[in-house]
């Protein structure tokens, strides 16, 4: 592929938005929101909807959801579908792609208003994406997928970042919903090029983790001080967020996981359902990913001995021991 010319450089830039720049919120009217899936994110991201001002009116199956969502602002509702009557954006925030359909089978599809923009924020397979997409058309609505990098602090801190999937005019009515929770909106492609952004970052995301574990235990062995082998190698050719960002080794690098015993921080059960995603995305391609294969076995041993909850930095423990 040509390497991108400057002036496509500076095209694709004005696909990325910093919402939070100034005169731009006053641009947007407060609108109804739809929001179900009131957990660890959707519960800090209904909050900040709320908090800019929107009308939400929020859903989950735990009640104990609702109460916070309530106490944050939020009208709770009884059901999906009282939520999704009316609204000018539907955003669900759910476990998984099965999660997601039925909630759109059971309650959006014939409840949402034609005008409504559909917004799926969880992290879902690709097909399932693309195969809502297509239904909600043939229903003459517009969805998109709009996964989110970060995790619940930036959910309650309104800094996730978007990448969304779907038509152009699709992206727009949805940025700036998006803008009123995260720190930049990036329009992917079309239908599903926001799941499978998402996927390749996080089995990027994982190889690099075990790579990054893996050098820092071979150095320790080799009689590096990790602070050291910290401070060459992240301004070095082997730096990388896993390292800068959420260094796995304790009182090496900025404060991280590894400097709370490994208390999540991004669970381990979830790095490894976003690996499976990105495993069933390869292999509908037919795409070959060595490194992310391994890393998902890696994953997976370590949550089978007991560590779904730890936070995904803390598979150093099972590099160290060897096993
Ligand atoms: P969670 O389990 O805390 O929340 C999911 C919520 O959905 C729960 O409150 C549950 O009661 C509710 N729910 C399930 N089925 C429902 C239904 N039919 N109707 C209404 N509510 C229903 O999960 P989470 O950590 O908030 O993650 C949500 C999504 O975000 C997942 O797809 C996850 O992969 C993705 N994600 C999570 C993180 C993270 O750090 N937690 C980071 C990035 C992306």
């Amino acid at each position: 592929m040509p390497s991108p010319t400057f002036a496509s450089r500076q095209s694709r830039q004005a696909t990325i938005s910093s919402p939070r720049a100034g005169a731009r919120k006053e641009e947007f009217e407060m609108a109804r929101v739809a929001f179900i899936g009131l957990g660890n994110m959707g519960g800090g991201m209904a909050a900040n909807l709320a908090k800019a001002g929107h009308d939400v009116h929020a859903f989950d199956l735990s009640a104990d959801a609702l109460d916070a969502a309530k106490k944050a602002g939020c009208l709770p509702v009884a059901s999906a579908a009282e939520a999704v009557k009316g609204a000018e954006a539907v955003i669900t925030m759910l476990p998984a792609g099965k999660h997601v359909e039925a909630v759109y089978t059971d309650a959006v599809f014939d409840n949402a208003d034609g005008g409504a923009i559909l917004i799926d924020c969880s992290t879902i397979d690709v097909e399932t994406a693309r195969r809502i997409n297509d239904a909600a058309a043939a229903k003459g609505l517009t969805a998109v997928d709009a996964p989110v990098s970060g995790g619940i602090a930036a959910a309650n801190a309104g800094t996730l970042t978007f990448m969304v999937g779907g038509s152009k005019a699709g992206f727009e009515r949805a940025e700036p919903f998006l803008s009123d929770m995260g720190k930049a909106v990036i329009h992917a492609g079309g239908a599903g090029a926001g799941q499978a952004a998402k996927a390749c970052n996080n089995m990027l995301l994982g190889a690099t983790m075990v790579a990054t574990c893996e050098a820092f235990l071979l150095a320790q062995k080799l009689g590096l001080d990790p602070q050291k082998f910290y401070d060459i190698a992240s301004v070095s050719s082997g730096q990388s967020w896993s390292m800068t960002s959420y260094c796995p080794v304790p009182g090496a690098g900025p404060e991280s996981p590894a400097d709370r015993d490994y208390a999540p921080g991004f669970a381990t059960a979830l790095m490894l359902k976003d690996l499976g995603l990105a495993m069933a995305a390869a292999q509908n391609v037919g795409a070959d990913v060595p490194m992310g294969t391994r890393a998902q076995e890696l994953y997976a041993q370590f949550a089978e001995a007991g560590n779904a909850g730890l936070d995904f930095s803390g598979i150093i423990r099972m590099l160290e021991r060897g096993k």
